[in-house]
């Protein structure tokens, strides 16, 4: 047992790392831990509390439901708070719970047993019977308004049957969105021929795919729902969290078939541990079985806590863990320069899957476990998160192990390899580094990202070792006589290819940042500053004070904006990409007014104020295309100084010429030719 000061120490620690993992799992939906490390440091704090109550805070992660609502989506209260469950690991923990609820209700209890889906838990409201909001869990209290993105889950009802010829006024209705297991292999078999990153795990690609602000995204994403719980009722009455599940199935929800009542604890112990092998053959993730108690006058008697009911806990599955051997170590350079050590393993079945890849995290971590290359070491897979390397089986050791060093210059470019101080992650420093230069490509290419189909990592290579394209906005310039002459490349692929590169011009500005590659800037701090920002110049402009008063925008965010587009690197690059046409206006701005919405426009000569390039975008503002060349779609010709050629063209095709004055009166009256749409 630990003294108290000694405590105060730990606790303090703890919550930080436990808020910043909640922060990671719940509002980045990128966890860099598995569930059952993050499961024990939460353990480790009751436990510590438990023994000095007097150190709990109403902040602790103990006390509180973990997520928090993104600023980018409308918030939403929950009228009934949406809370977490508490965890039992063993039978012990399971028959500890039951004796509790007696102790409260009496020994006449039952319980219902459902499947834990490893998903997102969603609130959904009807108005008589048609669905008006759905929500996420948020904090447990408010959420996030993700009403449009939920509606593209093919299984979620738009409105409901009627029970027993009643029209229910009024439902909340609880359950989780999830991605089944095929389906997302097929996701992230398609995300890696596209270049893109992998989603950990399904959970996270769920989270992910309903937190995003494009309906699309969530539209071309494989998910599902399972509904099991009412929030709130109106005009309908029920006994028993049993009886719901059958409402909710009669209204037409789609709730999970493996549910069953069970009259003792035994019971109930039996069918979690059944499911520890049984879960591996569904065709979703569990990660555990919830236990409630059935009758809801013994739930309401029973309460609960600010983080959890004490009707119910969620019995947990023992993460999987297997012995195996590390052949190698081998050293990935990542787009932002990280070197990331990886052990190539014999392969192992875990969880489901075959695993010969484990990560190893960084040097300290290599070094704090003593991992070396030839040892036998546990791997984990949390059914989950990439699978780890938890720890080595020291007694297997034959002293013919090798230690790993970490390169001192990059493996891709022969660049110098550096770890700045107090950061875990060592660096390659060059600028020019190919690897970083393929996977910057690659990411920009990327569906989340400028989603540019049919650009798979193959071709950025191609692009690249032909000498075609040497940074994202080289893309734009590419031609069809240059992309046929390609390894592989027919003519109608080529010509595919240029259509996708020419409608990923108009992606949101989110995207754009995001696919820039900015370090630290995932692609939900994109949307941040997408919707903060009026357009890209006004990002570029940012102060750091300016960027750390965003919610959600922290410092080395900040740091890290600032240096980027301090380069002059970046700056060709965004000219190129603007002169390319590329949007780099918010959304926001764009639902401003739009003058020249529906006109084509052509320059020609020079002008005193603005530059031909100015004056083009200043028309591409106003909602005009301009074009290179006069031609009989051609509503205005711009007729500057010495004009060329151009002119000829216009009067010989009765196109209007109008000069620099014209053309802004037109920004703030509209044009005359009538065929604004
Ligand atoms: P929880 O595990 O405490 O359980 C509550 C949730 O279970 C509900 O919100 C609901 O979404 C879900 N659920 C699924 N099926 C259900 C059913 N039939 N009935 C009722 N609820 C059902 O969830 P939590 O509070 O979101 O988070 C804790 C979990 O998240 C733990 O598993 C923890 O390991 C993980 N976590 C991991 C990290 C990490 O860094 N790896 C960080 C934070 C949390």
């Amino acid at each position: 047992m630990v003294n108290r000061t000694e405590a105060e120490k730990l606790i303090k620690e703890l919550r930080e790392k436990i808020n910043y993992h909640n922060r990671r799992y719940y509002v980045y939906d990128d966890p860099v831990i598995s569930d059952a490390e993050y499961d024990e440091m939460l353990r480790e704090l009751i436990e510590l509390e438990s023994q000095f109550p007097d150190l709990i805070t109403p902040d602790s992660p103990t006390q509180r439901v973990g997520g928090e609502p993104l600023e980018a989506f409308e918030k939403v209260i929950h009228s009934t708070p949406m809370l977490s469950l508490a965890n039992a690991f063993n039978e012990a923990e399971l028959k500890e719970f039951d004796r509790r609820v007696k102790s409260v209700v009496g020994n006449q209890v039952e319980y219902v047993v459902e499947l834990k889906i490893d998903g997102l838990a969603v609130s959904l409201i009807y108005e008589n019977g048609i669905f008006t909001r759905g929500a996420t869990r948020g904090d447990g209290r408010v959420g996030e308004d993700i009403t449009q993105n939920l509606k593209t889950i093919k299984s979620l009802p738009l409105s409901l049957n009627k029970v027993k010829n009643i029209e229910i006024p009024y439902i909340e209705v609880r359950g989780e969105a999830y991605i089944p297991k095929e389906p997302f292999e097929h996701l992230n078999q398609k995300r890696k021929e596209a270049g893109q990153p992998i989603f950990a795990n399904p959970r996270n690609a769920a989270a992910g795919s309903l937190r995003q602000l494009d309906p699309k995204v969530a539209a071309s994403r494989p998910l599902d729902i399972f509904l099991y719980g009412i929030g709130a009722l109106e005009g309908y009455k029920i006994d028993t969290h049993w009886q719901g599940l059958q409402l909710l199935k009669d209204l037409g929800f789609k709730v999970n078939p493996h549910s069953e009542v069970k009259h003792t604890i035994e019971e109930v112990i039996d069918f979690c541990e059944s499911y520890a092998e049984k879960r591996e053959n569904l065709p979703y993730d569990i990660d555990g079985i919830v236990v409630k108690v059935n009758s809801l006058q013994q739930q309401s008697r029973l309460g609960a806590t600010s983080k959890s009911p004490r009707w119910a806990i969620a019995y947990k599955f023992p993460a999987e863990r297997k012995t195996t051997v590390i052949r190698d170590i081998i050293v990935r350079v990542g787009r932002t320069g990280v070197l990331t050590p990886t052990a190539l393993l014999e392969p192992v079945r875990i969880a489901g899957s075959t695993v010969s890849k484990a990560t190893l995290h960084n040097e300290d971590y290599i070094k704090e476990k003593d991992i070396r290359i030839g040892d036998t070491v546990v791997v984990q897979k949390a059914g989950d998160v990439i699978p780890e390397v938890v720890k080595v089986v020291f007694e297997k050791r034959t002293g013919n192990e090798r230690k790993f060093e970490m390169p001192k210059v990059c493996p891709e470019c022969g660049s110098e390899v550096v770890r700045p101080k107090g950061d875990a992650a060592a660096r390659c420093t060059g600028i020019a580094c190919p690897a970083q230069i393929r996977r910057g490509l690659e990411h920009f290419v990327s569906r989340d990202a400028m989603g540019i189909e049919g650009m798979g990592p193959a071709i950025v290579a191609q692009l690249l070792e032909n000498g075609l394209i040497k940074d994202p906005a080289d893309l734009y310039y590419l031609k069809f006589k240059q992309l046929v002459k390609l390894e592989r490349m027919a003519e109608k692929s080529a010509e595919n290819l240029l259509k996708a590169i020419e409608e990923s011009k108009n992606r949101p500005l989110s995207r754009l940042i995001y696919g820039l590659g900015i370090p630290f800037i995932g692609s939900r701090a994109a949307q941040i500053l997408a919707a903060h920002f009026k357009d890209l110049d006004e990002l570029m402009e940012a102060s750091f004070d300016d960027l750390v008063q965003i919610p959600e925008i922290g410092s080395k965010m900040a740091e890290s904006i600032i240096i980027f587009f301090r380069q002059d690197q970046t700056k060709r690059i965004i000219s190129k990409l603007k002169n390319a046409g590329v949007n780099t206006e918010s959304e926001q701005v764009k639902k401003g007014p739009k003058p020249l919405k529906g006109l084509k426009f052509v320059i020609t000569g020079s002008f005193e104020k603005y530059t031909r390039s100015e004056i083009k975008e200043l028309i591409e503002k106003m909602g005009g295309r301009v074009s290179g060349s006069v031609s009989k779609n051609t509503d205005y010709v711009v007729v500057g100084e010495n004009p060329g050629s151009k002119l000829d063209k216009a009067r010989e095709l009765g196109i209007k010429t109008i000069n620099l004055e014209e053309l802004l009166k037109m920004f703030t009256e509209g044009n005359d030719s009538g065929r604004i749409q």
